[in-house]
């Protein structure tokens, strides 16, 4: 079977994972617990006890010694032949100027003329070359979806997945790198449970 027919069938139904063991529906997001940088426990807190003045990581946001700030964004990667996007849910750092500004508005989200912010990618990603403080701007999203990140600056590879697209054969290795066996045939959906268990973009 061709990488994208495989893609497909992961599409059509649900599909247990050999590797995890969970129930994958469709071109599932993958997304980095935080930025490289943080070292400390890989603990959540509340976005609601956000504090600027120390170490700080919740699903959304992260601080560093109350002088380095983080968000939680998405890089959307078309897959060539698909019409379904895969996810990747990566940190930038941004200023405290637009850290700040995002906080304020992250409850009720913002207008889509905002931005695009600067920012560094904060994670290395498996399957590309170093994509640590890879330059690139963030788009803040109405209805409080997570800012979409685009790498700028020059001709990373991964910078061209986000705006050409990657093979299909490529989200499979990716996929495969991240602890996720996508070989696996897949299993007849239950009646119901699945549906938006897995593969949720924020
Ligand atoms: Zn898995």
């Amino acid at each position: 079977m061709s990488a994208e027919a495989q893609l497909r069938a992961m599409v059509e139904q649900p599909w247990r994972c050999s590797n995890c063991e969970q129930l994958h529906h469709g071109l599932f997001d993958l997304a980095c617990f935080a930025p490289d940088y943080w070292k400390e426990e890989e603990v959540y807190e509340p976005n609601a006890s956000l504090r600027l003045d120390g170490d700080f990581l919740s699903e959304d946001f992260c601080v560093l010694g109350g002088e380095y700030f983080f968000v939680r964004c998405v890089a959307l990667i078309p897959v060539v032949g698909m019409k379904e996007t895969f996810g990747f849910g990566v940190w930038s750092s941004l200023s405290r100027t637009n850290f700040e500004k995002y906080i304020e508005k992250f409850d009720t989200g913002f207008d889509v003329d905002q931005g695009p912010w600067f920012g560094w990618l904060s994670n290395r990603l498996k399957n590309y070359p170093d994509t640590l403080a890879l330059p690139c701007d963030v788009y803040p999203q109405p209805k409080r979806k997570r800012p979409h990140l685009v790498v700028t600056g020059y001709e990373h590879p991964l910078a061209l997945d986000i705006r050409d697209g990657m093979a299909p054969e490529k989200l499979l290795e990716i996929y495969e790198a991240n602890g996720h066996c996508p070989e696996r045939p897949a299993e007849k959906p239950s009646s119901h449970g699945w549906r938006g268990l897995f593969g949720l973009r924020k």
